[in-house]
């Protein structure tokens, strides 16, 4: 069972190509990476570009200066994230794979952004750290979670530590694929996604959202 994306269960859609033809507005550039993503065999990995959209829209809407992408891939995300900050904004980016990175790196090039990306190829839970001891907590406006699932209640600990009040950590495929309906034991994925669905519910430290775009993606707003 899945929501969708437009690129994977969307793609056959007509309801989803009309969203797509009345709401996309994509930067030149960013189309040429979608299109060269989509040549990669892992390009379902991708983030649907109209999820990508609405959250660079939040990133505007909240005057976000310091963005935090937590597994890159081919950057798309980034990309857009880039684009829409102001000239002395930042998306620390994090990844452990050149490979995808470096599909990404000439695109950010082209589109004239690539001075606003910091790329950190490692561990993202070490890079989180870094960021921590090195007095950066509390200063972070926007999250995206998006890498492996089973350190996601990591990741969201220690990108709560690093947002400032008001700031909004966004967690994607919080329905994975809708396993979360019946998670089974031996799925470490999708039990670590269902507890922090369950976490997150309870948690007074955020105001919250279950948004059905994509694979779902919540919204956690720093109080
Ligand atoms: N946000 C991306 C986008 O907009 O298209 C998609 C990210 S993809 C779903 C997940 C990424 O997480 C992969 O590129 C993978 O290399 C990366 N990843 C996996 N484990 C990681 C880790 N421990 N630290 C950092 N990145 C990791
Ligand atoms: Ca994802």
């Amino acid at each position: 069972m899945s929501i969708s994306k437009s690129h994977v269960g969307g793609k056959d859609s007509p309801l989803m190509q009309y969203v797509l033809n009345h709401s996309l507005r994509e930067h030149p550039v960013l189309k040429s990476l979608r299109l060269r993503t989509m040549q990669d065999s892992w390009n379902f990995m991708m983030v649907a570009c109209e999820q990508s959209q609405f959250m660079a829209n939040l990133a505007k809407l909240i005057k976000a200066k310091k963005v935090l992408e937590i597994g890159v891939y081919t950057g798309y995300n980034t990309l857009n994230m880039a684009l829409s900050l102001p000239e002395d904004g930042v998306v620390v980016a994090c990844d452990i794979s050149e490979e995808y990175t470096n599909i990404g790196k000439p695109f950010w090039k082209e589109a004239g952004v690539e001075h606003k990306i910091d790329l950190r190829i490692q561990p993202a839970l070490q890079t989180l750290d870094e960021l921590l001891s090195s007095g950066q907590a509390e200063t972070f406006d926007f999250v995206f979670i998006d890498a492996d699932k089973v350190n996601y209640d990591n990741y969201y600990e220690k990108s709560l530590l690093l947002l400032r009040k008001g700031g909004i950590i966004a967690i994607d495929n919080v329905l994975w694929s809708g396993r979360v309906l019946n998670p089974s034991p031996n799925d470490a994925d999708t039990v670590a996604i269902d507890k922090l669905n369950k976490k997150l519910h309870r948690d007074i430290r955020v105001t919250l959202s279950m948004l059905t775009v994509g694979d779902g993606l919540t919204l956690a707003i720093k109080l």
